[in-house]
C-alpha cells in the first residue's frame, strides 16, 4: 500500500484527483498529518466518512513504533524506530538554547564506506522514502510533545545518494501547510557527490549545505573516504564554488579531527589554502571513536590550536559540541539494525 506521507502537497492533490476528489482535500489532509499530527484517517473529522474509507483502502500512515529510547547525560535522546519492514533506523534529538534539532536518517545503511563512520560498510539495505524521513520528525515531536526547529540530514545514509526522496521530504518539511520548518533551518550533509551538488544548486531550496571534507589533499581524503576516488577534491571544490555562486549561500565544511592523521598545523595550512576567499565556515568535529575504528580523537589542545590557526588566517571555524557520545548518538556512531537477526 502507498504511504500518504510520501507525497508533497502538489503530488497529494494529484493523488486525490485520481480518486475523484477535489484538490482542497489535499490541503485538509496535509493539515491533519503535519499540524494536528493525527495517527488515523478516522481522526480527520472534516472529511466525509466515505472519503476516509477510500483513503484507508488506498494508503497507510506509516506510524513508527519506538523500539528503544535512550537519554544521554547531556539531554540528547536517541530513538530506534521500527520502519515496519524488519529494519530499524536511528534518529537523534538534540537540545540547544535556540531550540530542538533533529538529526534524521536518509537511508537504511550507507554505501559510502567512510573509514571512520559506523553507519556504513557492506550493509546497505535501501533508501528511505520521503514519508519515512518525515515520519522521524512527527514521531519525535509527538513522543516528547515538542516542536522541532532545526533538521539536519546527518543521520544514517548519504542524503544526496537518495536525492529525490530527500528533496521531496524537504518540500514537505518546509511547506507552510506541512511541518513549516524554514529552509534555512534545514541542513543537508554530503560526503561529496559532485553531480548532485550541481543539481541541488538548481532546486531553489534555501537549505544549508554541509560538505564532509575531513582532509585537504587527495591522498589523505581518499584514505579516509573512498568517495574521493570518484570525486577528487578539485572537482568537489569547483562544485562548491559554483553552488555558492548560484545560491549565494554559505557552505559549511565539516572536518573531523583524528589524532596524528589530519590534525596538525600543516593540515590546517593546506585547508586554509583550499578554502581561502570562499563564503564558508568550518565545523571542526572531535572524531568519535567507533568499534574497530582506526582513528583516535585529537587532544583538546590540538583541536583548539587547529581552530585558532584557521581563525587567525581568516577562515571562520568553530568546534562542534559533542552530544550524546555516551549513548553512541554522536556523529558517525549511528547504525541501522535488522530486527530479524
Ligand atoms: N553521509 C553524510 C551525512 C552523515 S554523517 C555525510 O557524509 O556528510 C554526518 C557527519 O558526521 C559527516 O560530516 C560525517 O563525516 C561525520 N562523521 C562520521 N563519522 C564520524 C566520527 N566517527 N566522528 C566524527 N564525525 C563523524
Amino acid at each position: 500500500m502507498k504511504n500518504i506521507k510520501d507525497y508533497d502537497l502538489e503530488e497529494l492533490k494529484n493523488e486525490l484527483k485520481q480518486i475523484g476528489e477535489k484538490p482542497f482535500r489535499a490541503e485538509q489532509i496535509f493539515k491533519w498529518l503535519y499540524q494536528d499530527k493525527v495517527k488515523e484517517f478516522d481522526e480527520m473529522t472534516n472529511l466525509s466518512l466515505q472519503l476516509r474509507e477510500k483513503l484507508k483502502e488506498n494508503y497507510t500512515m506509516c506510524n513508527y513504533k519506538i523500539l528503544k529510547k535512550q537519554k544521554s547525560k547531556d539531554g540528547t535522546i536517541k530513538y530506534l524506530f521500527d520502519v515496519l519492514d524488519g529494519n530499524a533506523i536511528e534518529t537523534v534529538l538534540m537540545s540547544y538554547h535556540h531550540g530542538y534539532s533533529l538529526c534524521v536518517s536518509s537511508q537504511i545503511g550507507c554505501k559510502m564506506g567512510c573509514k571512520f563512520c559506523a553507519s556504513t560498510g557492506i550493509n546497505f539495505i535501501r533508501n528511505l522514502t520521503s514519508g519515512e524521513i518525515v515520519e522521524q520528525i512527527l514521531a519525535v515531536e509527538q513522543d516528547e510533545n515538542i516542536r522541532i526547529s532545526n533538521i539536519v540530514f546527518m543521520g544514517i545514509g548519504e542524503p544526496l545518494d537518495n536525492y529525490d526522496n530527500v528533496v521531496n521530504a524537504i518540500r514537505i518539511i518546509n511547506n507552510q501547510k506541512g511541518l513549516s520548518i524554514g529552509a534555512r533551518h534545514i541542513s543537508i550533509s554530503t560526503s561529496g557527490l559532485v553531480p548532485k551538488i550541481y543539481k541541488l544548486a538548481e532546486e531553489n531550496i534555501q537549505c544549508t549545505l554541509s560538505i564532509s571534507l575531513h582532509a585537504s589533499n587527495n591522498e589523505k581524503r581518499s584514505s579516509m573516504m573512498p568517495v574521493n576516488n570518484r570525486y577528487p577534491i578539485e572537482e568537489l571544490m569547483q562544485a562548491c564554488k559554483d553552488y555558492i555562486k548560484k545560491t549565494n549561500r554559505r557552505i559549511s565544511f565539516e572536518y573531523a579531527l583524528a589524532k596524528d592523521n589530519n590534525d596538525n598545523l600543516d593540515d590546517a595550512k593546506e585547508l586554509i589554502k583550499l578554502l581561502k576567499g570562499m563564503l564558508c565556515h568550518v565545523n571542526l568535529i572531535p572524531i568519535n571513536k567507533i568499534e574497530n575504528g582506526q582513528f583516535d580523537k585529537s587532544s583538546n589542545e590540538n583541536i583548539m590550536k587547529f581552530r585558532d590557526f584557521l581563525n587567525d588566517h581568516g577562515i571562520v571555524a568553530t568546534i562542534r559540541r559533542e552530544l550524546g557520545s555516551d549513548i553512541d548518538a554522536a556523529c558517525g556512531q549511528l547504525r541501522r539494525k535488522n530486527l530479524k537477526q
